[in-house]
């Protein structure tokens, strides 16, 4: 082949990259103000870790387009990543400083594990269904994150080891609180989870104060089912 040719191909194959990363940039930039500020979203750790996590890589390509729209999109094995508004609230609830230990269950695509690895110390995240699991890791050991641990398991069952945990997130819908949960989270620590039917449910943020545990209804949502022995049967 020409070389020059080949340069001039590779030099537009760069081009449309660059065009498209730029595409993409500009789309975060209108999903912060649009969808997270204009609805009420002020942590600026939040605002800021959202604008700069490239959700359009936690999605397969064919749908890339839709990664900045206001609803949530499949990412395979009947799963979804969540509306970028519905994201945010459930970030912003868990007041993240910067020096947590934080539990999340639901890794699915791992967009919002990136989110929590931006503003906690260390994350432990946990998937049931491997593949998912194991897409997550190695896009996020790609994007440079080095501080969340995985495991392959049923996430209502907590994760001892490294109990407790100062923040936890559930993003898959229980029929109630799963126990060994309540039983890992630090005193002090926020937990954010979705309770209902299998259908709807109501956002609920559970705050410790040693044995208190105060809870708080943020609203309707609507989550997957989480699957394990303290959630859904399969
Ligand atoms: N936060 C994810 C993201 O950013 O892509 C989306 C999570 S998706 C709404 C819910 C995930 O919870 C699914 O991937 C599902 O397989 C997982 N899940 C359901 N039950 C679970 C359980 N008991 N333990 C761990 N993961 C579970």
């Amino acid at each position: 082949m020409d070389l020059t040719f080949l340069i001039q191909t590779k030099l537009k194959g760069l081009g449309h990259l660059m065009s498209h990363n730029h595409d993409f940039k500009l789309a975060r930039e209108r999903m912060v103000k649009n969808q997270l500020i204009a609805r009420g979203i002020t942590d600026e750790r939040v605002l800021q870790a959202m604008g700069k996590i490239p959700r359009h890589r936690f999605i397969e390509e064919a749908l890339a387009g839709e990664a900045y729209n206001d609803h949530p999109v499949p990412i395979g094995e009947k799963q979804t990543i969540s509306q970028p508004y519905i994201v945010a609230l459930m970030t912003e609830a868990l007041e993240l400083k910067g020096k947590e230990n934080t539990l999340e269950i639901g890794t699915g695509s791992g967009y919002q594990t990136a989110i929590l690895a931006e503003l906690s110390s260390r994350v432990y995240t946990i998937e049931r269904i491997k593949s998912l699991l194991v897409h997550a890791r190695k896009l996020l050991a790609q994007l440079g994150y080095d501080n969340i641990l995985f495991k392959a398991f049923d996430g209502t069952l907590g994760w001892k080891e490294y109990a407790p945990f100062d923040a936890i997130m559930v993003t898959a819908g229980a029929p109630r609180i799963p126990q060994p949960i309540i039983d890992q989270l630090a005193d002090n620590g926020r937990m954010i989870i979705p309770v209902g039917d299998r259908y709807t449910q109501e956002l609920i943020k559970v705050t410790r104060k040693g044995e208190d545990l105060k809870q708080e209804n943020m609203g309707g949502c609507r989550f997957v089912n989480l699957i394990g022995v303290h959630g859904w049967a399969d």
